[in-house]
């Protein structure tokens, strides 16, 4: 299939790229590709990015029947396009793809559509640090029908956003509060995978621990109520006596890329790390006997996020003295080194564009 490109007859004027928020500008240009049965996906197309049309009934508005991804692009300080693992969120697509009953795409056509797209938008790529552009694929169900049962049509489209810091706190350590109440994903439902609907579950919970002054919600398994899962749209990890620890895949996470990777990186550095089931209880124990050391949140987004108090039930625990950790800093430098081109991608991470 031929991807076609029709390009702006009007470029948009750039924002300050010196002061930039989170996905709220979007480049010049943005794919698309359509879905009928019978016919499979047709039609990629890169086109002036803007508002599309669609039926007031489209399955998506009532539903849900929807995924999505997240990555990000960067320019090294020699000018090239760099992308981090983005084969590895198509292929992650596929599996929330599997799980909403939308159809699978072709990763490599995707993988294709991206890179041309981010050629094509390259001027949009910020070069500050703590800066890049973020960009997120999705697929709508667009059936025109009210009837709960898989869509008959879709659309998958690929946004940019030339994007600052996710948290506006950058490497400051962030509060977060321990949720013991709401849960976001349980045994057999959504959890692995990247579906809006978790999200709009969870923002009720978000708001009430923003009202307390907390930044984050750290999730417990919906089971039980016992065990960690994650924060918000980060993956969490705890130094605990020496050993890092993450909670073990089990159907309810999310298999982060940056999860992935900081695994990868501290087994080549040799530093103990195991993806366990671990309670909140044993989190608090270890504050208790001096053996807490770090804890950090991943995700594409922020990349890593230092956490520097933990709240849980009445009691505050106060990380490494509100400081980020040895660990977490030597994880964070890597990657975004790595994703820069300040160091050498020893991992092969970073797919070139240009
Ligand atoms: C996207 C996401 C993450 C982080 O995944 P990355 O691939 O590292 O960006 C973690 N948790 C949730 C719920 C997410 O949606």
């Amino acid at each position: 299939m031929e991807i076609t490109i029709n390009k702006t007859q009007n470029p948009k004027a750039k924002p300050d790229m010196s002061n930039l928020p989170f996905g709220k500008y979007f480049s010049d240009h943005m794919f698309i590709m359509d879905y009928d049965e019978g016919k499979g996906w047709h039609d990629p197309r890169i086109v002036p990015y803007g508002p599309i049309e669609l039926d007031p009934s489209a399955m998506v508005f009532h539903y849900a029947q929807e995924v999505f991804e997240g990555l990000k692009a960067y320019k090294s300080s020699d000018g090239h396009v760099r992308l981090f693992r983005p084969d590895k969120n198509f292929a992650r697509l596929n599996v929330s793809n599997e799980r909403l009953a939308i159809p699978q795409i072709d990763e490599a056509l995707c993988l294709e559509g991206l890179k041309k797209l981010v050629e094509l938008d390259k001027e949009w790529i910020p070069e500050q640090e703590g800066t890049s552009l973020y960009i997120r694929p999705f697929i709508i169900a667009t059936d025109p029908f009210l009837g709960v049962k898989p869509s008959e049509s879709y659309k998958f489209m690929i946004i940019c956003s030339p994007s600052g810091l996710y948290y506006p706190e950058g490497l400051a350590p962030v509060k977060i509060y321990v949720e013991d109440s709401y849960v976001r994903a349980v045994r057999g439902g959504t959890g692995f995978t990247k579906t809006g609907g978790n999200y709009a579950g969870s923002i009720r919970a978000q708001v009430v621990a923003h009202e307390k002054g907390y930044s984050q919600v750290l999730w417990l398994d919906g089971v039980e109520q016992k065990y960690i899962e994650e924060v918000g749209s980060m993956n969490i990890f705890f130094k605990i006596n020496g050993e890092v620890v993450t909670p073990a895949l089990n159907g309810s996470i999310l298999s982060g890329i940056t999860r992935m990777s900081t695994i990868e990186l501290l087994k080549s550095w040799g530093v103990p790390v195991s993806e366990r089931k671990i309670s909140i209880q044993e989190v608090s124990d270890a504050y208790d006997n001096g053996t807490l050391e770090e804890c950090f949140g991943t995700g594409t987004a922020a990349i890593i996020s230092p956490v520097g108090e933990l709240s849980w039930d009445d009691k505050v625990m106060l990380i490494n003295d509100n400081k980020i950790g040895e660990i977490t800093q030597r994880i964070f430098d890597t990657i975004t080194n790595i994703q820069t081109g300040k160091e050498e991608d020893k991992m092969g991470w970073v797919l070139k564009v240009d």
